[in-house]
């Protein structure tokens, strides 16, 4: 008998075909003696609707507000699939996130778990229960109701996995594991058997939403065994995501490509090329609590120095309003702006001890005539920022130069 946690996504909660297909699946897993929590998600569309009526009520709506609404698409689905469990003859709970007790911190619609009770789904699995819990959502200190940010059902579903401390946990979802890259734009993209967490987490941090980066963060930190699998195929091993040294085949340089449409580029140009002048710009950016990706910093020949950097679109506007400040302060030239660019990545733990990964990137994109407009490294990945018109071409050549299709 094996404790197991199993998260089924959006897709795989659509409706109450599928939410019944999730319990018969559930069945099977309850009659080989396993004890299960299930995390689900809102069906999906479902969060993108209720963001979008919060919006007709207020163009920013005010953060606790806003979770108070977002966080009911999950309540709706773990209450049907308890029915679904029940109506099939299997004994099953529902809990939200504030009944299980799911702690956060305050930070509405991106909050951070800080412990979870295990009293009540503990009583339940020994009781011979399925426990169903609300993904993406908690609670904090003082009862109200927070979420995690987008895509945050992974992170619920890691979290109880590691709080309860799970054999497993498993993440179904409308693909049947992690692949070289996004397949929906490269058909060629190949499942990947394993791959290890570093790996993983340069992917989700990338862009490749498959899971939340924090959900990876979450696992990697508590060790617990993650594996991504589809709710709609019965077969398969999914992808384990392990730590490097159970690997013991030769890695591939590159195991997969990661894109991010959702950056924007800001520049401020004429900057004195003072101590303290990467402090003073990205200080006020920071303290509106925008992250910020790439920065690159050039010194001109006239001593001035010119700085950019990238924000996600979200707050891309925000952050211009904030240089526009910035630059009146510091008295420099110009601002200039660009959010019709992505982000491009190639990752990779055999890139440690492959040299020449950057160059052939590099060339690949130059032969198909794609500027690149920033670059940035690390051990294992290498990122370029691009023209967005240019996001399937990079994604389709890269995948081909590194042998990913094969
Ligand atoms: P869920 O609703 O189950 O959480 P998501 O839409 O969040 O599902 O994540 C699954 C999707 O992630 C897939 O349909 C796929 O298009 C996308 N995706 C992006 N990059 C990858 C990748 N490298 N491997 C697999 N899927 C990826
Ligand atoms: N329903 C939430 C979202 O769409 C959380 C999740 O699905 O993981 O972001
Ligand atoms: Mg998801």
């Amino acid at each position: 008998m094996a404790l197991i946690v199993q998260k089924y996504g959006g897709t795989s909660v659509a409706n109450p075909e599928r939410i019944k297909n999730v319990a018969r699946r559930i069945a099977r897993f309850k009659e080989q003696g396993h004890q299960l929590i299930v995390v689900l998600s809102a069906m999906s569309g479902e969060t993108n609707k209720l963001i979008a009526l919060a919006k007709e009520m207020q163009p920013t709506p005010d953060p606790r507000e806003l979770d108070a609404v977002v966080s009911t698409g999950e309540q709706v689905t773990i209450g049907l699939l308890a029915m679904g469990l029940k109506a099939i003859g299997v004994d099953a709970k529902s809990y939200t996130g504030g009944q299980v007790k799911v702690l956060t911190d305050d930070t509405f619609t991106k909050a951070r778990i800080l412990s979870i009770d295990d009293a009540n789904i503990r009583a339940d699995l020994d009781a011979g229960r399925v426990v169903i819990v609300a993904g993406f959502q908690g609670v904090d200190a003082a009862g109200n109701i927070t979420t995690l940010g987008r895509g945050g059902s992974d992170t619920s579903a890691v979290a109880l996995a590691a709080a309860l401390k799970a054999d497993e946990c498993q993440i179904y979802t409308d693909v049947d594991g992690v692949y070289t890259t996004d397949p929906r734009i490269v058909p060629e993209a190949k499942k990947l058997d394993s791959v290890t967490f570093e790996e993983m987490l340069e992917m989700a941090s990338l862009g490749s939403k498959v899971l939340q980066i924090r959900s990876v963060e979450f696992a990697g930190k508590y060790k617990v065994k993650l594996r991504v699998l589809s709710s709609f195929q019965d077969e398969g091993e999914g992808t384990l995501i392990t730590v490097e040294e159970d690997k013991n085949m030769e890695q591939p340089i590159i195991s997969g490509i990661a894109f991010n449409r959702d950056e924007a580029k800001l520049t401020i140009l004429g900057v004195p090329d003072t101590p303290g002048i990467a402090y003073q710009i990205l200080g006020e950016i920071a303290a509106a609590n925008i992250d910020v990706d790439m920065i690159i910093q050039n010194v001109a020949h006239d001593g001035g120095a010119d700085f950019s950097f990238t924000v996600s679109r979200g707050d891309f506007a925000k952050a211009q309003g904030i240089l526009e400040s910035v630059r009146q302060r510091l008295g420099a030239r110009e601002v200039t702006v660009d959010d019709k660019i992505c982000k491009v990545s190639a990752v990779g733990v055999g890139m440690r001890s492959h040299p020449g990964v950057a160059s052939k990137m590099f060339k690949a994109l130059a032969d198909e005539g794609i500027n690149i407009k920033m670059i940035s490294t690390s051990e294992i990945k290498i990122s370029v920022v691009i023209d967005e018109k240019y996001l399937e071409l990079a994604v389709r050549v890269l995948h081909r130069v590194f042998n990913l299709d094969q």
